[in-house]
Formats: C-alpha cells, sequence, structure tokens
C-alpha cells in the first residue's frame, strides 16, 4: 500500500468495507426514499434507519465481538463513518452512542454496564443526549453547577443543561454534575458523570427552536431527580478526566469536515459545462481543500488506532475542517447567484443550500468553538 493509499484510507479491507457500506445505502435508499440531507448528523433522527443500519452491522464497529459489536478498529469505523456523511444519512438517533458512549462504556463503565448497554448501542436502538453544557458554562465547562448529592441507594441530580441536542426524543443523558464543592485552586476535582434515563421523574425537557423552525436544541432541567448507584458513570470524581477523553471522540471525527458535503457534490453537479475559469477554479480549490483535509483527518484516526494521543491535531483539524464547511456555504452561494434558476441541479442547490445556511453559523461552536481549539492546539505545540 502506498502512503497515499494510507492517506486516504484505502487499504483492502476498508475498501471492501467501503463498497458493503454504499451498497447499503443505495439499496436502502431505494426502499425507504430518505433524500441525503446537510449536517444529516445532527439534523436528521430516523430510529428505524439507524435500527436497520445496525442490524447490517455498520453500527457499534469498535465495540467488542462479546457486547454484541464487530470488534473491529477506528479506521473501520471512520470508513463507515464517512460514507454515512458523504450520503447524507439520517443518522442522528444513533450517532453520540455510538462515537462516544460506547467508548467510554468501554473505558470507564462497569461490567454490568457494558453487558446492559453496550448491545443495545451496537443495535442502534440506545438514543443518548450529551449533557455537558449550562448556560454559564459552555466553553468554561469546569463552571457547571449541576450538582449531584449522595441519597439512599444513589444520588440526587438537581441543575439546568443547555443547547443539548436530541434530549427530546432519546432514552438517556450523559450528565456531567458537581458531587463536591467547588475548590477554587482546583475547579477541574470533583466532577462525576451520570447515564440518566429522560423519562425520569423531575426531568422538563423544553424546545429551544432554531431561527428556521427546526427543533433540535433543548433545556433540559434535572429538579431532585434520582439516579440509581447503578448509573453512575466510572468513578465518582473522576469526571473531568472521563468527559476530557470524551470529547476527543467528539472532536476527531470526519463529521468536522464532512457536514456540508452534500452540498458539495450537488454545486459539482450544478456547475456548466461552460462555467468560466475563475468558477470552476474555486470550486476545484474547494475540493482539493476537502481532500487535503480528509487526509490530514485520516492521519488523526490513525494515530487513535494505535493507542496515541490526538487531541491537538484533531483540535487543529477540527477548527480547519468548520471552517471549510463554512467557506463551502459561501461558494455554493456564489455559484448559486450564476446559475440558472430552473435548472433542477440549480434548484436541489438551492435546497441545500437553504439549510446549510442556517446551519453555517453553528459548524464552528458545538463540540467546541475555534477560538477555545485554537488555544488547545497553541498549548499542544508549547507557545501557550
Ligand atoms: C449545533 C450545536 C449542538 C450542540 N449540542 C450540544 C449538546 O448536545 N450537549 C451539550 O452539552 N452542548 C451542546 N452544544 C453546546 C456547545 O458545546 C457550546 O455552544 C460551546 O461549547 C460554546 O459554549 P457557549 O455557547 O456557552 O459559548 P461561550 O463559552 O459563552 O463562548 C462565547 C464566545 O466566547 C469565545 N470564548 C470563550 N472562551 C474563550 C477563550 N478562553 N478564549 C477565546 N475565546 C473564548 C468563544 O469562542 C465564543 O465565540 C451544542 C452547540 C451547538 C452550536
Amino acid at each position: 500500500m502506498t502512503q497515499f493509499d494510507a492517506l486516504c484510507a484505502n487499504d483492502p479491507e476498508l475498501s471492501e468495507l467501503r463498497t458493503a457500506i454504499r451498497e447499503f445505502l443505495a439499496a436502502d435508499r431505494d426502499e425507504h426514499g430518505w433524500e441525503p440531507a446537510i449536517d444529516s448528523w445532527l439534523a436528521r433522527w430516523d430510529a428505524d434507519f439507524s435500527a436497520r443500519l445496525a442490524e447490517a452491522g455498520f453500527v457499534g464497529l469498535t465495540i467488542p465481538t462479546e457486547y454484541g459489536g464487530r470488534g473491529l478498529g477506528h479506521l473501520h469505523r471512520y470508513v463507515v463513518t464517512e460514507e454515512l456523511l458523504a450520503h447524507g444519512a439520517p443518522v442522528a438517533a444513533h450517532w453520540f452512542s455510538d462515537r462516544q458512549f460506547a467508548p467510554s462504556l468501554l473505558s470507564y463503565g462497569s461490567d454490568e454496564q457494558r453487558r446492559e448497554f453496550l448491545p443495545v448501542i451496537a443495535a442502534g436502538k440506545l438514543h443518548a443526549a450529551i449533557g455537558m453544557s449550562e448556560h454559564d458554562a459552555g466553553s468554561d465547562l469546569a463552571a457547571v453547577k449541576t450538582r449531584a448529592s449522595q441519597v439512599d441507594g444513589g444520588w440526587s441530580l438537581s441543575g439546568t443543561k443547555v443547547w443539548t441536542s436530541g434530549a427530546h426524543l432519546a432514552h438517556r443523558i450523559v450528565v456531567l454534575a458537581r458531587t463536591s464543592p467547588l475548590d477554587p485552586e482546583h475547579r477541574h476535582a470533583g466532577f462525576s458523570q451520570f447515564f440518566v434515563k429522560l423519562d425520569s421523574p423531575g426531568i422538563t425537557i423544553d424546545p429551544i427552536v432554531q431561527m428556521g423552525g427546526e427543533h433540535h436544541f433543548n433545556e433540559v432541567t434535572f429538579d431532585d431527580v434520582f439516579v440509581p448507584d447503578a448509573d453512575v458513570l466510572g468513578s465518582i470524581g473522576d469526571g473531568w478526566r472521563q468527559v476530557t477523553s470524551e470529547l476527543g471522540f467528539e472532536r476527531s471525527g470526519p463529521e468536522r469536515i464532512l457536514s456540508t458535503v452534500t452540498l458539495i457534490v450537488a454545486a459539482i453537479r450544478a456547475l456548466p459545462d461552460d462555467a468560466d475559469d475563475g468558477t470552476a477554479a474555486a470550486v476545484g480549490e474547494l475540493f482539493a481543500r476537502m481532500i487535503s483535509l480528509r487526509q490530514l483527518s485520516i492521519s488523526v484516526a490513525r494515530t487513535l488506532a494505535s493507542g496515541e494521543d490526538a487531541a491537538t491535531r484533531a483540535a487543529l483539524v477540527k477548527d480547519l475542517g468548520t471552517r471549510f464547511e463554512q467557506d463551502s456555504v459561501e461558494l455554493a452561494a456564489d455559484l448559486l447567484d450564476r446559475l440558472d434558476r430552473q435548472a433542477p441541479e440549480a434548484a436541489r442547490l438551492a435546497e441545500l443550500l437553504a439549510t446549510a445556511r442556517l446551519h453555517s453559523p453553528l459548524f464552528t461552536l458545538r463540540g467546541g468553538t475555534n477560538e477555545v481549539l485554537r488555544g488547545v492546539v497553541a498549548r499542544g505545540m508549547g507557545v501557550r
């Protein structure tokens, strides 16, 4: 295998997997009629699709076979993820469970938790939300105020989480809460994680509707919610270390580059044969950036697959990748201005662009803002 093949994840076994997922997606789309979407990993929730995908063996790839998964590596998962994004498939329902909670359970979960949850995640049927951010604790996550106090047989949880994607549809939420009072000298100490049932008494889920009318965010309030000891994730007091390793999985995937790939493909399709050189060059340059970013992202996945730390590089890819996503929206808009709107390709481009414009500001915020990630990169390079 050449170095170029390695950077493209073209190893023979990965190529086979890529062909298999492509065939599954083509057949599933023919049968069920879903349309490729922008930002489908966050905005397209389809529990039946997630279950069919899992049934075909494309969820839980890195979960060991003893827990119902396929026991494959990060790169296998990368290839499948990449194809799901490139096809704009409706994957939001199982995304967070498969991406970050399965690895967390494998690293920190008890054996009972692994046996209970991992097979359901691998079946695409455990839908989970991320309960980290609060009104005054986003970039500065150590300012989280949600508290859990020990009670008979478990914990009592109180506080409010915000920007919680999919909480109104999910089964469980992983909540980061304080279990010891704040020590200003050690702000990151005293946190713990809880895997909370979203239908528990005392939970209120209020929608936060986006300006385009979409509902995927929520504000989730916990009022004295009882969480049994069995649903503590990992060790009490170790929440900060656990959450930072979870963020590594959250930030490093191809969804930080490919949220607009359906738009880019539509732009290429809409490009007329007689496009002026400047327009063709702009589309070509964007595509070339995508290939380079993809190779950078695959090199991060290879690093993770070999068990090494890739936090700084993952932050760099997310910064470059999400800015690329935003640039792709601008380019598609410029291109559309020059097209005959009656042509079917232009109509498709306009339809995708309408959603992409509304989602574009979110790309550089979610999963940690770019400004904050640049701080991570600077520290990783020893310059801060
Ligand atoms: C689409 C989307 C989905 C999300 N889903 C979830 C979810 O499911 N669960 C969840 O818990 N959270 C979720 N979030 C929240 C997300 O993680 C936060 O929005 C993000 O961490 C930023 O926090 P904040 O919004 O409080 O902004 P703030 O932290 O208040 O930041 C405001 C501005 O100040 C800048 N800033 C802050 N600190 C620094 C610094 N030290 N140096 C330089 N600049 C700085 C930021 O870059 C930003 O521009 C989601 C967000 C989005 C956009």
